[in-house]
């Protein structure tokens, strides 16, 4: 494939190195679980009780959280988890009927006869959230609404192992695009780019059969390379420009989402359904059956490792996220709005040195898509220099990785950024404490 968008840096990971099984299977609808622990944001606050019955699509916080949450399951709340008098997170028994609120109705109105707030509205009752970030969708459109030129969709999944989104598009690609019109009709823009890696040939096929000649949507084949399905860096493939990074992106009039944010856009239109469910992969060496999954928000990993086979001695660690810029997370973890992925791994995917030293190569440096100098940033992040560490870019960063998968010293370059980019806002939230 010719003339493929793209932006300067990054790093194309070879497939080969990993197992792509879970590429190959469909998206599968696991079956709800006998109970749910649904985690809250900071701020939400329980409208529901213990001992209350809630419905599956039920709000069960108040109103004035940043994203609304609701009940994955229909079912009874057996309790209220608090820390330091903040609820935490609620747990639901589901009483296996799934039940639906009577607020999960179909919009019912043509999309051309349907006003931009309303939309918002929708959205935003529906507690659709963005997993690059945890953003309300509705948020991120209010903000764009009157200034927005142009709508880009993610449909890149440029990290090992990662498949669900694939899934998606190949198997629902209709779903994607009529919740990219959903967004055009919102943010009143005339055309949106429908941006995909050259690897995923099956779903650039999917998504051509139903665009057609729709001058509404425009399909962009970007070169596969990570970390592609960065907002900035799908704007800088496609447009060429490089958004400034003291400006966000809806200032400069761009605005990016998800294929799976489409998706459950489309689903809040066409069924009224709230966001109750994460689509994800369950992939690795140490899992018996590697999986794409629609689960529901609250499921337990314990519950998801069952429905897949189980997990193998050799485990090290579950990883939330892709093998670039996931994070580990604990076994008691629950599935959450923002999840991409459960990646269960033995020590051969783990970088673990011990010794690591820095032999001036310059590979950190060509790769960083951020143009920043990944040795510098990480030595002065190591010492615990914060000032130094923010004046090489700290704050730039996007903690893709590449730079540490394309170290041969060894360099834990992306660790000490975290730490030190946790330091730092530590060091604030003390400053405004005392302010
Ligand atoms: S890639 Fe690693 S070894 Fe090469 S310059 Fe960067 S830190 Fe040093
Ligand atoms: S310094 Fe940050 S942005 Fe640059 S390659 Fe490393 S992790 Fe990515």
């Amino acid at each position: 494939m010719s003339n493929l968008y793209t932006f300067t840096g990054g790093v194309r990971i070879r497939d080969s190195a990993f197992e792509q099984t879970a590429s190959r299977c469909p998206l599968e609808t696991m079956p709800a679980p006998s109970q749910v622990e649904i985690f809250l944001s900071d701020g939400d606050v329980p409208c529901v009780s213990v001992g209350d019955s809630v419905l599956m699509g039920q709000p069960i916080c108040t109103e004035d959280s940043k994203i609304m949450l609701h009940s994955s399951v229909s079912g009874e709340v057996a309790e209220i988890k608090y820390d330091n008098g903040r609820a935490v997170s609620i747990v639901i028994n589901n009483d296996g009927n799934d039940t639906l609120a009577d607020t999960v109705v179909p919009f019912g109105k043509k999309l051309t006869e349907t006003a931009p707030d309303e939309i918002v509205r929708i959205i935003k009752n529906a507690g659709i959230c963005e997993s690059e970030d945890g953003f309300s969708v509705a948020r991120r459109v209010e903000c764009a609404l009157g200034g927005a030129r142009r709508l880009l969709i993610n449909c890149t999944e440029c990290e090992p192992f990662l498949a669900s989104r694939h899934r998606l598009l190949l198997e629902h690609p209709t779903h994607v695009l009529n919740g990219a019109k959903i967004l055009l009709r919102a943010l009143e823009v005339s055309y949106a780019d429908i941006v995909i890696e050259e690897s995923k040939l099956d779903a650039i096929r999917a998504l051509e059969e139903v665009i057609g000649n729709n001058p509404l949507l425009r399909l962009r084949v970007t070169a596969t390379k990570h970390p592609q399905g960065d907002r900035r860096l799908i704007i800088n493939s496609v447009t060429a420009k490089e958004p400034p990074v003291r400006e966000t992106t809806a200032q400069l009039g761009y605005v990016v989402f998800s294929a799976e944010v489409c998706a459950d856009i489309f689903r809040a239109f066409a069924e009224g359904m709230p966001q109750i469910e994460r689509r994800v992969t369950v992939a690795g060496d140490s899992i018996g059956e590697q999986k794409t999954l629609k689960v529901r928000i609250g499921t337990r990993l314990s519950d998801i490792e069952a429905y897949c086979g189980g997990v193998s001695e050799d485990l090290a660690d579950v990883i939330e996220g892709g093998m670039m810029r996931g994070k580990i997370v604990d076994r008691s973890y629950c599935a959450s709005k923002t999840d991409t992925a459960y990646l269960y791994v033995s020590d051969k995917y783990l970088h673990k040195s011990g010794h690591s030293a820095c032999i001036r190569c310059g590979k950190c440096v060509a790769g960083c898509p951020m143009h920043l100098l990944p040795l510098y940033l990480a030595k002065h992040a190591e010492k615990g220099n914060i000032k130094k560490a923010l004046a090489m870019g700290l704050k730039t960063c996007i903690e893709c990785g590449t730079c540490t998968y394309n170290c041969p010293g060894g360099v834990e370059h992306v660790y000490h950024i975290k730490n030190a980019k946790a330091k730092y806002n530590d060091e604030r939230a003390k400053e405004a404490e005392h302010v």
